[in-house]
């Protein structure tokens, strides 16, 4: 029996919250405060404080299993393997290397999404790679790439929310979906700031807010459009920041100042008042911040929309200065590291872009392949999903269960079953993993060690605290079973910290470059902000090998920017319509979102018993006036019908929501799955589906 404190972190959200595993009194671990990690100083919410209870819960997968006659039968782990390899050679050699598909998950450790995305172009030799994490920040990633010439979900440090002067968080609800983060607003408003919330909900975040904004789901890039517009027409632009430190103004200007207020309040239904008041609030401190999270990324114009509110940063000099800037709110575990280590279908490790030469000869020099093997760019995660059955004919799916969490996910259920062979790794038996020719079942957070990086851009160490179930094996043991099965006897190691040693090589030079930080360094440090170069070490041959170590970039882009001339770029942006808007036939908006008490698809805090007390099933938020055009009581089943699906769950009869929305939670499958309803139209750069709007039409259910 383990005996000692183990210092780690909450598998569930971005926070990464710090937390201590002990001894249980009878047997496994239990959670004890950790307050030494500054992120959360001891504070979790009820998702981390019962996470060791998926760890020993019943419906824990212990063996792998195979079909036989159509059910999953238990198997031995070298049955399982070879029929998985077997499956894949088939496939491969029938239709091609690109008929295999990868996918994986925003959750997954960076050793595995490492490891995950060299074994698909190395093992497999199949550009058919992608994750969940691309429903989860893409449009951010993507707009923030364009202004800075780098993404990292905040450039700074979240201590840094108290002691501006102004945030405006849009589409964000912290009080629910990461609560220990709602200090950092609280001390902001305590020191005599001010926080502006954008949701077309009455939130719990919004709830604290000095202003909440509620405009129409689909609108927040007109929203941004019209404080843009004030912005300019009552002269508060920083004029010297402009010329200085940023490039394309007069197109993003010319954009915004078509956008008048009283435009932009048809569009959106915030009154004129209240945009002059925001405006106010924002301009009047000497610094500011504005937030996003999937509120407006999740939208098919979500890269737009994410650039107009890098444009108020811009406009008015927030960026690229001590306590100002844009960030994003990460929602995933790993959802930052998830996507630097080259199981993105566009990228390498390091944050490296996939079709640059130079990127690709670095890498296949750290893999031991000659660069032009190695394939290029792939389908991003909603176009894979819809390839199955069609291009691709086999697919290994890690860390994720797209049977609930995927937009249209009836069709995307319908794809997996048409695939001739699906294999899932995973902890107990997902929607997902129900429709597999072979579950494999794979270790957790606490069983083993490895790094994510948080939302900060802060690479932080897992430990292991227990040993896992007998028959579990780790998903870097599964890639590594794999890949002898299939002829590549090295390049795999089990070990976590050999991987980090690899992929610390590979991300060498990269934007996200991990050089200069080992596992000694995370443990004694207890964190370390990338980019952290190894002063010299093109081969990561010690973080120290060019004098002292390097410290870590907590805050990026105090000096210049990371673009080729140093600007930050305007995106010029004008306002355009949702893919579905309401018609006589669909008259409602629904919008999607997460509640306090359950994470994304529900596979692990579905199974929490204190989870699912508090959050037992889905519901539909509606206004009550609403409530009373349909005929509906609080707690009568309702259902929402979209042009792909139908959801019935209870109406939760509220004043808190937009009169023409309704909202549903997306964690749960049956009736009530919510993604059977949402939209897969794509943004057409970071191809993230419009999970935020969609029209349906409610009926009651008598
Ligand atoms: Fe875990 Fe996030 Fe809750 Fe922190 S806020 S305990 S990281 S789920």
């Amino acid at each position: 029996m383990q005996t000692t404190v183990t210092p780690t972190h909450c598998p569930y959200c971005a926070l990464q919250c710090g937390m201590n595993l002990v001894p249980a009194a009878g047997g496994g671990v239990e959670v004890a405060e950790r307050a030494d990690f500054p992120v959360n100083r001891g504070a979790l919410c009820g998702k981390g404080r019962t996470a060791p209870e998926v760890l020993s819960s019943a419906v824990r997968l212990t063996s792998p299993l195979v079909r036989r006659e159509g059910e999953l039968v238990p198997a031995s782990w070298d049955e399982a393997l070879d029929r998985i390899a077997e499956a894949l050679t088939r496939a491969r050699t029938a239709h091609g290397a690109d008929s295999l598909g990868v996918f994986g998950g925003g959750g997954l450790t960076n050793e595995k999404a490492y490891a995950l995305g060299k074994f698909a172009r190395v093992v497999l030799g199949t550009s058919q790679i992608d994750y969940n994490g691309r429903f989860c920040m893409s449009s951010a990633a993507a707009a923030g790439t364009a202004a800075f010439g780098l993404d990292r979900g905040l450039p700074f440090p979240l201590e840094d929310i108290p002691r501006t002067g102004c945030v405006i968080l849009v589409g964000s609800n912290p009080a629910e979906t990461m609560p220990p983060a709602l200090r950092y607003f609280t001390e902001l408003r305590e020191n005599g700031g001010t926080l502006i919330v954008v949701d077309p909900r009455r939130t719990r975040t919004a709830e604290q807010a000095d202003l909440h904004l509620a405009p129409r789901p689909g609108t927040d890039l007109a929203l941004a459009l019209g404080l843009l517009h004030l912005i300019v027409a009552e002269g508060r632009t920083d004029e010297e920041y402009l010329r200085e430190r940023t490039s394309g103004w007069a197109e993003a200007r010319a954009a915004a100042m078509a956008h008048w207020p009283e435009y932009v309040e048809r569009i959106t239904g915030v009154p004129v008042p209240l945009l002059r008041e925001a405006v106010e609030l924002f301009c009047a401190p000497e610094a500011a911040m504005v937030l996003t999270a999937r509120g407006p990324e999740q939208q098919s114009k979500g890269t737009d929309t994410v650039g107009a509110w890098i444009n108020l940063c811009l406009a008015t000099g927030r960026a690229g200065r001590p306590l100002s800037g844009y960030g994003c709110l990460t929602g995933q575990g790993n959802g930052q590291g998830g996507r630097e280590h080259g199981q993105k279908a566009d990228q390498l490790p390091g944050y490296r872009k996939l079709t640059d030469p130079a990127a690709r000869e670095h890498v296949a020099r750290v893999w031991g392949v000659d660069p032009d093997a190695l394939p290029g760019p792939g389908r991003s995660a909603y176009e894979l999903l819809d390839a199955l059955g069609g291009d691709i004919r086999a697919l290994l799916l890690m860390g994720s269960n797209p049977v609930v969490s995927a937009p249209r996910a009836a069709h995307v259920e319908e794809r997996l079953r048409s695939l001739d062979f699906l294999a899932v790794a995973d902890v107990v038996l997902s929607e997902t993993a129900r429709l597999a020719d072979v579950v494999l079942p794979v270790t957790q957070w606490a069983e083993e060690t490895g790094t994510t990086t948080n939302l900060e851009g802060r690479v932080l160490l897992r430990r292991r605290a227990l040993p896992p179930p007998e028959g579990a094996r780790s998903d870097l043991e599964v890639l590594h079973g794999l890949a002898g099965r299939l002829g590549v006897e090295k390049g795999f190691p089990t070990d976590p910290e050999e991987v980090f040693e690899e992929l610390r090589w590979a991300s060498a030079g990269g934007p996200a470059d991990y050089s200069g930080i080992s596992y000694r360094r995370l443990a004694e440090e207890g964190g370390v902000f990338w980019p952290c170069p190894a002063e010299g070490a093109e081969g990561a041959e010690g973080e120290t090998a060019g004098g002292g170590a390097h410290p870590g970039t907590p805050r990026l882009f105090l000096d210049r920017f990371a673009t080729g001339d140093g600007r930050a770029r305007f995106a010029a942006v004008s306002h355009r319509a949702a893919g579905e808007d309401t018609d006589e036939e669909y008259p409602v908006l629904l919008t999607t979102g997460r509640v306090l008490a359950q994470y994304q698809s529900g596979a692990q805090t579905r199974r929490v018993a204190e989870l699912n007390a508090a959050a037992p099933g889905p519901f539909v938020e509606m206004h009550p006036r609403l409530a009373e055009r349909l005929g509906v009581a609080d707690g009568q089943e309702v259902a929402v019908v979209s042009r792909r699906g139908r959801a019935v769950a209870p109406a939760r009869v509220t004043s808190g929501i937009r009169v023409d929305t309704v909202f549903m939670p997306f964690h749960w499958a049956g009736a009530g799955r919510a993604n059977v309803l949402t939209n897969p139209v794509l943004d057409p750069v970071s191809r993230m589906p419009e999970f935020k709007v969609c029209a349906v039409r409610l009926e009651a259910v008598r």
